[in-house]
C-alpha cells in the first residue's frame, strides 16, 4: 500500500519518571547484595557461592512388588560462609503420606506409608530417626559435630518405601512399568538468600534442587529394561549384543532405530538372562535423577546434531505402550525439538547427551527425562512433549528456585512452545494454539487470584498459580521480545543464561541482567509486568480532528504494556495498520494518542492485540457518526 501518511506519535497526559523507577527488591535481596552474593548489575556477586553434593545411589526395584529399596552415600560440600549445626533432608516422597499437607485431595491408591528411613549415618556415626515423627517432606539432622565453611560431611543413609499404585509425577504406570522420581532423600538447598529451603511439597508447585555428582545403580529383574537421567555405563553388561549394538547405533542416526520392539520384548531376548541386571547411570553437574522401568514399553532411539562447533549429537530415545499411536512419533518429534531449541530459541546448544520420552501419567520435566500422557490428538501430544523438553533449559540448566518462583521456568517453556509451534505449524495455527490453550481461559477469569503480581512467591498462591506462572510471564517474555527486538531479545537472553546457568538465579537477577545487557532503563517494563495487578484491556478513548490531523486517543484499562495495532479504515476504502510496540507505554501506562495527518477522511478505527487477548473487545472499534 502506498504510504501518503504522515504519521506521528505524540503522547499527552502526565508524564511521570516511570523509565528511572527501581523495582521493589525483598530485603532477603537486598542481603544478597550487602554479602555481595549478588551484584546489582544482575551478575553472580565476587562472594557467590552454592553448595554441592556428589550422590552414589543403589536401588532395587523387583515389579510386581512395590517396594522401592535404596541406599545412598552423600558426599555433602558446604561452600558457604555459614557454619552448618543442622541439615534439612528433602524427602518428597513423604507426599504419599495420609497425613501430607496437600493443596488437593488425594485418592486413597496415592496414599502409602512414604519414606522409611532405615538407618542414617553422618561420618559413619548413627543418627536416631523417626520415621514416624511427621508427614513433611522436610526433616532436619541434627549434625554430630557442626559442619564448618569449606569443609564436607558423609551421609550413609538405608531407606526403602512403598510405589503408589496411583501414579502423579512419580508412581505405578501398571503393574509392570513404574517411574521413579524423587526417590532417593536428599540434602535441601541451603542458599545465599534464604538459608535452608524449607518450603512443604504440597503436590503443586515444583521444586528447587542444588547442582550435583550423581552415580545411580538400579537393579531390576532380567526382561525388564530401565531408562533414566544420564548415560548409561554397562549397555554390554544388562543388554543381550544385538540390543546394545541398536542402541549404539541409534546415536548417530537420524532415522528411527527401533532399539527393542514389541516382539522382542514379548520373546524375552532384549536384556541379559541373569536373575537380576543392575544398571549403571551417570550424570554430572545435574539438578536431579529420574527413572522409568518396564518388562513390556517398546524402545525407540536416534540421535540429532545440537552443537555445531563440535558437532555434538544428542540422544533422543522413548519408552511407551506400543499401542500408543503418539510415542511412536516421539523421537521423531523431539529430535525436531532438540533441533529447534539448540539452534532457533533460545538457540543454546541442547546442553545434555540425551532425552528420555517415557510414556506415563504426568506431562512433566525432569532432567533428560520427560514423562507424558498419551494423547489421541498427535499434535497436543507433540506439543505437551515441545513445552516439557524446553524446560531442560529453565529450570535445569538454570538452577532455577521453581517452588517460590514458577514463572522463572513455566514462563519460559510456555514462550519456547509457542516458539517451535511456530515453525511447526505456522504462524497463525502456532497463535490460534496458544491462545486457546493459554490466554483465553486467564483473560476471561477476572478475579483477584489472577490478578496477584507474577512476583508473588508461588507457594503463596493457588488459583491464581497457573496464570501467573505460564502465562502472565510467557506474554511479559514475548513483549519484551518484540520491544527490544530478536537480535537485541537473544543477546541479553543469552547474557542471562551464560551468567547464570548451573547457578540459582533470582527473579532479579534476570531484571538486571537485561537492564545491563540491553543498555536500556527496562525496569518501567519490569515494574509494569511483575509488579502490579494489571490484566489486559485497551480501550478507544476517543477520535478527533483538529486542523486536519486525527488523534486517536486510546486508553490503557488493564494496565499491561502490550503490543498492538491500529487499524485505521478510510472512507474510500483503503486501510492503514499502525503497530504499537510496547515501548509506547514507557512514559504514560494508562493513556496514548496516535496522531495521523492525511488527506483522508477516518470511517473507523479497530485495536488488535493478537495473542496478547483484550478482556472488553468491544470499545477497541470506533465507528465515525
Ligand atoms: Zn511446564
Amino acid at each position: 500500500m502506498l504510504k501518503q501518511l504522515i504519521v506521528l506519535l505524540l503522547v499527552v497526559g502526565s508524564i511521570a519518571p516511570l523509565h528511572s523507577q527501581s523495582l521493589y527488591t525483598p530485603r532477603e535481596i537486598q542481603k544478597a547484595y550487602n554479602q555481595a552474593t549478588r551484584s546489582p548489575d544482575g551478575k553472580p556477586g565476587k562472594n557467590y557461592w552454592q553448595n554441592y553434593g556428589r550422590y552414589n545411589i543403589q536401588v532395587t526395584a523387583l515389579p510386581p512388588d512395590r517396594t522401592i529399596k535404596g541406599t545412598e552415600q552423600i558426599t555433602y560440600v558446604n561452600n558457604s560462609p555459614d557454619t552448618l549445626k543442622s541439615l534439612n533432608m528433602k524427602l518428597i516422597i513423604n507426599i504419599h503420606r495420609p497425613g501430607a499437607a496437600r493443596v488437593r485431595p488425594a485418592d486413597d491408591d496415592y496414599l502409602t506409608p512414604g519414606m522409611q528411613i532405615d538407618a542414617f549415618t553422618v561420618n559413619t556415626q548413627p543418627i536416631k530417626w523417626n520415621n514416624h515423627k511427621a508427614n513433611s517432606t522436610n526433616q532436619e539432622v541434627k549434625l554430630p559435630t557442626p559442619l564448618l565453611p569449606h569443609d564436607s560431611v558423609k551421609l550413609d543413609i538405608a531407606f526403602h518405601y512403598e510405589i503408589s499404585l496411583k501414579s502423579g509425577r512419580e508412581g505405578m504406570i501398571d503393574p509392570n512399568t513404574f517411574y521413579l522420581a524423587y526417590f532417593y532423600p536428599r540434602v535441601s538447598v541451603y542458599d545465599d538468600y534464604n538459608g535452608w529451603d524449607k518450603l512443604e511439597f504440597t503436590d503443586y508447585q515444583e521444586f528447587y534442587n542444588d547442582f550435583n555428582d550423581y552415580t545411580l545403580k538400579i537393579t531390576v529383574p532380567k526382561d525388564y529394561v530401565v531408562w533414566a537421567t544420564g548415560t548409561l555405563q554397562n549397555p554390554k553388561e544388562v543388554l543381550q549384543p544385538e540390543f546394545a549394538k541398536r542402541l549404539q547405533a541409534s546415536f548417530t542416526s537420524d532415522s528411527t532405530i527401533h532399539v527393542a520392539t514389541l516382539a522382542d520384548m514379548t520373546s524375552k531376548k532384549v536384556t541379559q538372562q541373569n536373575a537380576t541386571n543392575t544398571w549403571v547411570w551417570t550424570a554430572g553437574n545435574i539438578s536431579d535423577m529420574a527413572v522409568g522401568i518396564s518388562d513390556h514399553y517398546v524402545w525407540d532411539a536416534a540421535s540429532v546434531l545440537v552443537d555445531d562447533a563440535t558437532h555434538r549429537r544428542a540422544s533422543m530415545q522413548a519408552a511407551f505402550a506400543d499401542t500408543s499411536k503418539d510415542f511412536h512419533r516421539s523421537v521423531q518429534n523431539g529430535r525436531n525439538a532438540l533441533n529447534l531449541l539448540s539452534h532457533q530459541w533460545p538457540g543454546v546448544p541442547y546442553p545434555f547427551p540425551k532425552m528420555t520420552a517415557f510414556q506415563g501419567e504426568a506431562d512433566m520435566e525432569y532432567p533428560m527425562m520427560v514423562n507424558d500422557n498419551s494423547d489421541k490428538d498427535l499434535r497436543f501430544a507433540q506439543f505437551v512433549q515441545d513445552h516439557e523438553i524446553a524446560h531442560t533449559y529453565f529450570p535445569f540448566y538454570m538452577g532455577i528456585n521453581e517452588s517460590r518462583y514458577a514463572f522463572m521456568d513455566e514462563g519460559w517453556a510456555t514462550t519456547m512452545e509457542l516458539l517451535m509451534a511456530t515453525t511447526e505449524i505456522g504462524k497463525a495455527a502456532a497463535e490460534a494454539a496458544y491462545k486457546k490453550f493459554r490466554v483465553k481461559d486467564w483473560t476471561a477469569n477476572a478475579t483477584t487470584s489472577q490478578e496477584l503480581p507474577i512476583i508473588t512467591p508461588s507457594n503463596e498462591q493457588k488459583a491464581g498459580y497457573g496464570n501467573n506462572a505460564y502465562v502472565k510471564p510467557s506474554l511479559s517474555y514475548l513483549a519484551l521480545k518484540e520491544m527490544l527486538g530478536d537480535d537485541l531479545f537473544k543477546k541479553c537472553l543469552h547474557t542471562y543464561m551464560d551468567r547464570w546457568n548451573g547457578k540459582h538465579p533470582m527473579p532479579w537477577d534476570y531484571f538486571n541482567t537485561m537492564n545491563d545487557a540491553s543498555g536500556k532503563k527496562l525496569n518501567w517494563f519490569f515494574n509494569n509486568w511483575f509488579f502490579t495487578h494489571n490484566y489486559i484491556d485497551l480501550k478507544i478513548a476517543g477520535v478527533s480532528n483538529n486542523a486536519g490531523v486525527y488523534q486517536i486517543s486510546i486508553d490503557n484499562v488493564g494496565g499491561f504494556a502490550i503490543p498492538y495495532d491500529i487499524i485505521v479504515s478510510y472512507t474510500d476504502g483503503s486501510w492503514d495498520s499502525f503497530h504499537q510496540s510496547p515501548a509506547v507505554w514507557e512514559v504514560n501506562q494508562k493513556n496514548m494518542v496516535l496522531n495521523v495527518k492525511g488527506v483522508k477522511t477516518i470511517k473507523s478505527v479497530k485495536l488488535e492485540s493478537g495473542i496478547f487477548m483484550d478482556a472488553n473487545e468491544k470499545d477497541n472499534v470506533w465507528v465515525a457518526k
